[in-house]
């Protein structure tokens, strides 16, 4: 039998909080959140980077950037690359729907910081998800397909491969940031489309049935019991959540129950 695949939950904090309260808030984050079999990831903006990782030094919570340059160094003004991160990072969001957005990512550039993230080890979380109008109109799976498809192309043409540790994180952009959810047999639906499509890719280095895919989109300590319910979810992506301490615990707490569901621990 394969392994069961781990359960992950990550933070991403956006452009919250300050270098001043970060250490804080992470500390008191991994306190109430240390609970075996649940692998915990807390993303906060650059400039908190150095104050998340010497707060969380001796706990099991891995530090994640959210986000990297897709080119090695040079004249990029403001932008922070894969090499700059070593050292205070361990995981990087990639393709954010945020980033996509304000900053006109494409699928070829996601397959960029994906070259970057591998060449410096940083784990990606790459997030993948449809909008309004393409749910509505019944485009979703071919939103998230062609999102994904294009990036191995890319990733290809590069004369590179997918990472090994790659996490994907199914983010149906309605659903970020505005209190709705996806429903969770739509997400677990999505899972097995995103493993198909890894599947059907070819791309080598990866075990597609092994790659963990997070659910993302305002999930909060009530909202994470629909998603854990489906053996396809291996997490979450949580954004504004992931901010407050008491939520951070009671979704981290019900991830505990699938991991140990998964590892026959209870
Ligand atoms: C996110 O930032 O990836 C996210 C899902 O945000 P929220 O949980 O606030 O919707």
């Amino acid at each position: 039998m394969n392994e069961p695949r781990p359960v992950i939950v990550a933070g991403n904090w956006k452009m919250n909080s300050s270098p001043g309260d970060a250490g804080r808030l992470a500390a008191e984050i991994a306190r109430v959140t240390e609970l075996p079999g649940v692998t915990r990831v807390l993303c906060p903006p650059y400039v908190c980077l150095p104050a998340v990782k010497d707060a969380l030094a001796g706990s099991s919570v891995a530090v994640g950037a959210q986000n990297v340059h897709g080119e090695q160094a040079g004249a990029y003004t403001g932008e922070v690359s894969a090499a700059m991160l070593t050292g205070l990072a361990t995981w990087c969001i990639v393709g954010h729907s945020e980033r996509r957005r304000d900053q006109g990512e494409t699928d070829e550039d996601v397959a960029r910081k994906l070259v970057r993230c591998a060449e410096h080890g940083l784990r990606p979380i790459m997030c993948v998800g449809e909008q309004l109008a393409e749910r509505q109109s019944g485009r979703a799976e071919a939103t998230v397909r062609r999102q994904l498809t294009q990036t191995i192309a890319e990733l290809l043409r590069l004369g590179s491969g997918l990472a090994a540790d790659l996490v994907i994180a199914y983010e149906p952009v309605w659903a970020i940031g505005t209190g709705l959810t996806a429903r969770g047999s739509d997400a677990a639906a999505m899972a097995q489309l995103i493993r198909s499509v890894l599947a059907d890719s070819g791309v080598a280095g990866i075990d597609p049935a092994g790659v963990p895919v997070l659910y993302g989109g305002s999930v909060t300590s009530a909202a994470i019991a629909e998603f854990l319910a489906e053996a396809e979810i291996d997490g979450a992506l949580v954004g504004g959540a992931s901010l407050k301490v008491d939520e951070m615990a009671g979704i981290v707490a019900r991830a505990g129950m699938t991991a140990a569901a998964r590892l026959g621990t209870r």
